[in-house]
């Protein structure tokens, strides 16, 4: 990839909301962002995002706004996740699913959401057995800043998470290339002659 097309795609990337909700058809925000620069995406795809969002993306590309295609959703006032404690069953189902890491527990244990952290995205709420998560209106909207700070938090928070699932995913590769490894040592070692 060109570095004028990644410089494209980070600026794309920093005006998305990062809510990280996969409205768009994507898996987060940055690829969809790497879509809009590769021209297989549309800018309207994005529902947190909204109209302001659509007239940024364009005014960057330097081509015409348009409505927010209702097929991937429809805008909504900010809102976090609560988790109703004592119908909590702790099977860590919502911490798998939350692309930001907001959310604290362990297993058999209590969870518990960070709203400061919580982008609204609802992904937690269907895998949660016992439907013991809501959804709760933000009261007060944020300055033009403090939606960017907040973006930029959840950005870093859903890199991060990247990063470690990378890890965990070569970590459990070089373990089975490990016992794979054993396993014919040892078949090698029965069958060799006494
Ligand atoms: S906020 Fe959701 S819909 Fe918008 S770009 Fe990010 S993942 Fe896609
Ligand atoms: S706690 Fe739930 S709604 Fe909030 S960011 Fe995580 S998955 Fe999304
Ligand atoms: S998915 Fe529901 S029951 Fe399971 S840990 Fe999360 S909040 Fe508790």
């Amino acid at each position: 990839m060109t570095q004028a097309k990644t410089f494209m795609i980070e600026q794309l990337n920093n005006l998305l909301p990062q809510t990280q909700c996969g409205q768009c058809s994507f898996k987060g925000c940055l690829p969809y962002a790497e879509a809009i620069a590769t021209g297989t995406a549309e800018i309207n795809q994005c529902p947190p995002g909204g109209d302001d969002g659509i007239a940024a993306l364009a005014h960057l590309l330097g081509v015409s706004p348009k409505p927010l295609n209702p097929a991937f959703g429809e805008y909504k006032p900010k809102q976090v996740a609560f988790i109703i404690e004592k119908d909590c069953i702790g099977c860590v189902k919502c911490i798998a699913a939350c692309p930001v890491d907001a959310i604290l527990g362990a297993a058999k244990l209590l969870h518990t959401v960070i709203s400061d952290e919580c982008t609204g995205c609802e992904l937690c709420i269907a895998p949660c057995p016992v439907d013991c998560i809501v959804m709760l209106p933000v009261s007060g909207a944020l300055s033009p800043t403090e939606k960017h700070t907040k973006a930029q938090l959840a950005k870093r928070r859903y890199e991060q998470r990247a990063v470690r699932l990378a890890k965990l995913a070569d970590a459990k590769l070089e373990r089975a290339r490990l016992q794979k490894a054993a396993f014919a040592h040892a078949k090698v070692t029965r069958n060799e002659p006494q």
